[in-house]
């Protein structure tokens, strides 16, 4: 497995904040797809919990991984994100499953003009789904990183040139490492292989104190593991339950999306050193490149 040469690099938590509508993880909003419709529904919860969520950070600095439509709607939210040093990256342009290669490629082409005024160049796929066909994508519209796959953490790919910086898995029983190839999504085969991502905030809802040891653990380690937070889970959105209750009887695999995670970020960020994904891609590459010189 590609490894980053964690001796040289001090390890940290790699925190990625994907800003993304509060509706976006109940898939049944997929269907609406007209932006006007899209942001009544939001209801102006995009650009009131930013402020919320810089706040919670204080001086810490995050990856945050927008989605371009609220950009659109609200142009101070990225302004604010930036303001405070932190790096904006890209999520997608209209919050749905991205796997299919053409669907991708316009959806990277309607987020070039917020993504040309930020000079943005970290890509997180929506549901952390990528095919091995998109890094090429990326790579034409002037991205150079992607956090969109799952793997343990100290795993650095070099793929259609592109970095993949992977989200956090821990191994949980077996030993036969499963291909690299992407996608490498949250899915029963992952599991099933015996690899928990434990930096989907899927699992940190479900088992917050277990995933606060596995950091720990990885830390001391020496290695740098990349989690994902959602603005929903840190900062409350109106009547977030009774309008999410239908979908939750539904799908109750939903159900620790909608737990409070502030607690757990306020902890993360008293104990752990914590940094942006780009600014640790950066510093590793720095410390590749003058030892191959
Ligand atoms: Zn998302």
């Amino acid at each position: 497995m590609p490894t980053i040469p964690t001796a040289s690099v001090s390890p940290r938590i790699l925190l990625s904040i994907d800003y993304e509508p509060w509706f976006a993880f109940i898939r049944r909003y997929d269907a609406i797809t007209a932006s006007q419709a899209r942001q009544d529904l939001d209801g102006g919860y995009s650009r009131l919990a930013v402020d919320g969520i810089l706040e919670l950070l204080r001086d810490v600095k995050a990856s945050f991984y927008l989605v371009g439509e609220i950009a659109e709607w609200y142009p101070e939210v990225p302004q604010k994100i930036v303001a405070a040093g932190h790096e904006l990256g890209l999520h997608c342009q209209i919050h749905r499953p991205l796997l299919s290669v053409s669907e991708l490629e316009k959806d990277i082409h309607a987020s070039r003009s917020w993504r040309e005024q930020f000079n943005v160049r970290g890509y997180r796929a929506p549901m952390v789904g990528i095919s091995e066909d998109a890094y090429p994508l990326l790579r034409d519209a002037g991205l150079t990183y992607s956090s969109s796959i799952y793997a343990r953490p100290g795993t650095l790919l070099q793929k259609g040139g592109i970095w993949e910086l992977p989200v956090s898995t821990t191994r949980i029983f077996g030993q036969t490492e499963m291909s690299l190839v992407a996608p490498r999504d949250f899915s029963l085969s992952l599991l099933f292989n015996g690899e928990m991502p434990y930096g989907s905030s899927f699992t940190i809802g479900m088992m917050n104190d277990i995933v606060f040891r596995l950091l720990e653990r990885d830390l001391k380690r020496g290695l740098s593991p990349v989690i994902i937070l959602h603005p929903y889970e840190l900062v409350r959105p109106q009547n977030f339950l009774s309008r999410t209750i239908p979908d939750l009887l539904r799908h109750p695999e939903l159900l620790p999306f909608v737990f409070d995670k502030s607690k757990f970020l306020k902890k993360l960020l008293q104990r752990f050193p914590v940094a942006p994904l780009g600014v640790y891609l950066d510093e590793v590459l720095s410390l590749q490149e003058a030892a191959h010189a």
